[in-house]
């Protein structure tokens, strides 16, 4: 289709900031254009080890419990296989990104969701956890702040939660990559309680931090027995993450971090006029996120399944949007708006979409 405006990309629109642009082309005349280690470049694992520490708390061995992959996306898929066994059973949040359950089957196991309510901010509840928990749990998936709700879990619940999980000898992937993007709330990293530590392994990610998706780098912080069980499947996969990708995660690390405050401004000041937007026209109501570059709004009142709504709002507006199923069952009734793109965009999609609910393209089936 021509002339859509894209409200379904989750992914930054702002170029990957100079000074790492700059450190790779360095790094690449320098000669890092050959393999590295399979667990990453040394000295890239040793500003992980050192960010982690100071920014969350976590205390890491660089040697061993650090690994460089090609973005929170293999950081996650191979923690998923390197843990989970056939029959095995996978939490996952609902609505939750939906790779997660992508990994899940790939390793055999089974998804068993845990439902996320907004009217509790889509927070995960730790009592909703303990009830799913069954002999057969082995691992259970959080993120916080979370894609598609933009929605955090309290410092205080998501301790509780990994309490509950390690108490049950059930392993916390930390899917921590929108952590530089909360707008209001705290960020909490699970494994800085060094009581749950060896059961948590946290992922982050330099692509939406610092534009650098395509960069395809990331990490995962853990005790050393996941770590290897994760670098044999990194090793036979993909033998280690680009090597110039690499400097450059190490440039964005170790450099100024204005670039990321400025983004984050940007986001926000998107991200109310996408509320305010949405909480003006008839029919929708968007609760306002306290972080990353999504919102969630309920499309409840229509009474349109959600896939059936965005293919509608595509075809007559041009707008693209998620449908929140897409997401869980527990995605059904909302749509995911991402605002990873410029101001005016946001507000012509909002214009076409008011106009479209006002002429009554979306009024048929209510
Ligand atoms: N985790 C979440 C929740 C995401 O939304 C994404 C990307 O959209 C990722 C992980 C993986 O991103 P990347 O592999 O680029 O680091």
């Amino acid at each position: 289709m021509k002339d859509v405006i894209h409200l379904e990309i989750g992914e930054p629109d702002f170029f990957t900031p100079v000074h790492v642009l700059d450190a790779a082309d360095v790094a690449a005349r320098q000669g890092w254009t050959k393999y590295a280690p399979s667990l990453g470049d040394p000295e890239l694992r040793a500003a992980v080890a050192e960010k982690v520490e100071r920014e969350n708390g976590i205390k890491a061995d660089p040697k061993t419990e650090v690994i460089i992959t090609c973005g929170g996306m293999s950081a996650i898929a191979s923690a998923v296989m390197a843990l989970v066994d056939d029959g095995d059973e996978v939490m996952l949040p609902d609505p939750g990104w939906a790779n997660y359950l992508g990994h899940v089957l790939m390793a055999g196991g089974n998804p068993v969701y845990v439902p996320l309510k907004e009217e509790k901010g889509f927070a995960l509840d730790p009592e909703t956890v303990r009830a799913k928990i069954t002999p057969k749990t082995k691992l259970i998936i959080v993120n916080s702040p979370s894609n598609p709700t933009g929605g955090i879990t309290p410092p205080d619940s998501l301790a509780e939660v990994t309490r509950i999980c390690a108490g049950a000898g059930v392993y916390v992937i930390s899917d921590e990559v929108y952590e530089k993007l909360v707008f209001e709330g705290r960020h909490y990293s699970p494994a800085s309680d060094p009581a749950v530590r060896d059961w948590v392994i946290t992922v982050n990610s330099f692509s939406k931090t610092y534009s650098m998706t395509g960069w395809r780098v990331g990490y995962a912080v853990a005790a050393q027995p996941v770590i290897a069980g994760m670098m044999r499947l990194q090793e036979q996969m993909i033998a280690c993450p680009s090597s110039v990708s690499q400097r450059a995660g190490l440039a964005a690390l170790r450099g100024p971090q204005q670039c990321v405050t400025e983004m984050r401004e940007q986001y926000r000041r998107r991200r109310d006029i996408v509320v305010e937007g949405f909480n003006r026209i008839p029919g929708f109501s968007c609760q306002k996120p306290p972080a990353t570059f999504y919102a969630f709004p309920s499309i409840k009142s229509f009474g349109i399944p959600s896939m059936e709504f965005a293919m509608t709002l595509l075809e007559k507006t041009g707008v693209a949007t998620v449908p929140g199923r897409a997401f869980g069952p527990s995605g059904e009734g909302y749509l995911r708006i991402s605002f990873a793109t410029s101001e005016k965009s946001i507000e012509e999609g909002l214009r076409r979409i008011e106009k479209a609910v006002s002429s009554g393209a979306l009024e048929s089936k209510r």
